[in-house]
């Protein structure tokens, strides 16, 4: 003991100094050092504008609660603030965050694959999940939103666009141009293997199958033989011990009114899985996902034949999104750059899994608050153009698990039609989808009469809000073709 003691006094001051220096950086670098799961209630915009400042890693923001990863540091100055942050968990945090339903089936799938649960006021769990718990998530919940971070705080969102007068006869004129047997061509196209005879060979559109590949061709063709300008939209997906690069596909009508940078967005997940499916295989069996969503899809792409053929003042983006059934990866790849792009994102129809009811033609529309006005906007197009369909409005900040979310995470006024806000209950109206997330949703199963009403509500409200451009409007504005000549001076 004597002797050790001895030999330590040896060592040079400097040498000591060196290493506690090398072992404070590898602390600072390590994955020891604590972070913190907080949830935080600004209570004034000038709180707001103080956490904005000291930029927490936010997961998610809704129903006025900030749900954000913080440094100790970030979490002393919070409270300097005088504000209260609620602490949900520190330490270690590895993994990543998923929000799913609160029911029973959610709070058993999150039992079996989360590494930490936090049940939320609104109705959902937030789990954190390693790469395995991350994948078995996949296979076993009805809905999924994989909670990316580095979300901006937002200010108040703004309000609805101004009412302008337009012709309602070419816009229902375009609501005629929808056709029944366009979309069937298309759900019946998306679900199908071409390359089999007949409409019985199904495809998996699963996005780590290699046949996502062929319909994501299917789409891009179909948008640039209508004269779009078409573009793949590449990210990385990771999972099932790798990652895929896949593909958005986006399409742009832009619009002829120079001084404005609006879009609107119509959009729709192509991607599909059968992971209720006992034994399911993604590698070997198919995923038709009929309703869910080639009908989506079909209501995007026969939306772009029609409304391609008109010019509008705003610019149209029609938009296929992939990896929606592992979390909202490609909407959320989408948004966040447009939002970084500065992208003026004035509104975005969603529509998922909109062909499914046996026993009414009926759509529920779903929004944030701030998203109300276009709620509004659409239902009211059932009168204005005489679509016999039954529409509900829901509006919650809560209603996380389709690709508006990923807009409504950025800012953008977004809205989601579905058949049912919860397509696997029975309700008012609406008998359960069974053939959900399974290989038995297929096109034979489809009403669609609902899918065609539901495209027409949508190329409706999305020609009104772009402006269209028509040739009587026009032509008020031209000015006489033969233009007195000046008087000459006398
Ligand atoms: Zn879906």
């Amino acid at each position: 003991m004597r002797v050790r003691h001895r030999k330590l006094r040896l060592i040079p001051i400097t040498v000591l100094m060196l290493a506690l220096a090398l072992t404070m950086a590898a602390l600072a670098q390590g994955p020891d050092i604590p972070t913190y799961l907080i949830q935080v209630v600004p209570a004034s915009v000038t709180q707001r504008v103080q956490i904005a400042s000291l930029r927490l890693n936010v997961l998610l923001e809704g129903e006025g609660v900030v749900t954000a990863i913080a440094t100790g540091e970030q979490l002393d100055h919070l409270r300097i603030l005088g504000m209260d942050p609620r602490v949900l968990d520190y330490g270690n945090l590895q993994g990543c965050y998923y929000l799913l339903p609160a029911d029973d089936s959610g709070a058993e799938v999150a039992r079996e694959c989360a590494l930490a649960i936090y049940p939320q006021d609104t109705g959902h769990l937030l789990a954190r999940v390693g790469p395995q718990g991350e994948e078995l998530l996949w296979q076993r919940a009805t809905s999924l939103k994989r909670l990316f971070g580095a979300l901006p705080l937002l200010s108040e969102a703004d309000s609805a666009p101004g009412s302008v007068c337009l012709s309602h006869e070419v816009v229902q004129e375009m609501v005629n141009k929808v056709s029944q047997s366009d979309l069937s061509e298309h759900v019946r196209s998306l679900q199908d293997d071409d390359s089999e005879p007949g409409w019985d060979a199904l495809r998996s559109r699963y996005s780590f199958s290699s046949e996502l590949d062929i319909e994501k061709q299917y789409i891009h063709q179909h948008f640039s033989g209508l004269g779009l300008q078409v573009e793949y939209d590449p990210f990385t997906l990771y999972g099932h011990g790798g990652s895929v690069e896949i593909f958005n596909v986006v399409a742009t009508l832009p619009g002829t009114d120079a001084f404005s940078d609006q879009v609107y967005v119509i959009c729709a997940h192509y991607d599909s899985t059968a992971s209720r499916t006992p034994d399911w295989d993604w590698e070997t069996d198919p995923a038709p996902g009929a309703d869910d969503n080639a009908t989506g899809t079909a209501a995007v792409m026969e939306a772009a034949r029609v409304l391609s053929q008109y010019e509008f003042a705003h610019t149209i983006r029609f938009i296929a999104f992939a990896g929606e059934e592992q979390g909202l990866w490609g909407s959320q790849h989408y948004a966040e750059a447009a939002w970084q792009a500065g992208d003026d994102i004035a509104g975005v129809i969603n529509l998922d899994m909109v062909g499914y009811n046996t026993v009414c033609d009926k759509v529920d529309f779903l929004g944030n608050p701030a998203s109300d006005w276009l709620v509004d906007a659409i239902r009211e197009n059932v009168d204005q153009y005489g679509i016999e369909v039954i529409t509900e409005k829901i509006i919650s900040a809560s209603f996380t698990y389709s690709d508006h979310s990923s807009f409504l995470d950025y800012g953008y006024p977004a809205i989601l039609g579905i058949e049912d806000y919860q397509p696997w209950f029975n309700s008012y109206c609406y008998d359960a989808n069974h053939n959900y997330h399974t290989v038995t949703d297929t096109y034979s199963t489809l009403n669609m009469d609902l899918l065609e009403k539901t495209t027409e509500l949508t190329v409706a409200t999305i020609a009104e809000l772009a402006h269209p451009v028509t040739v009587g409007a026009t032509n008020t504005l031209f000015l006489p073709l033969i233009w007195p000549l000046a008087e000459p001076l006398s």
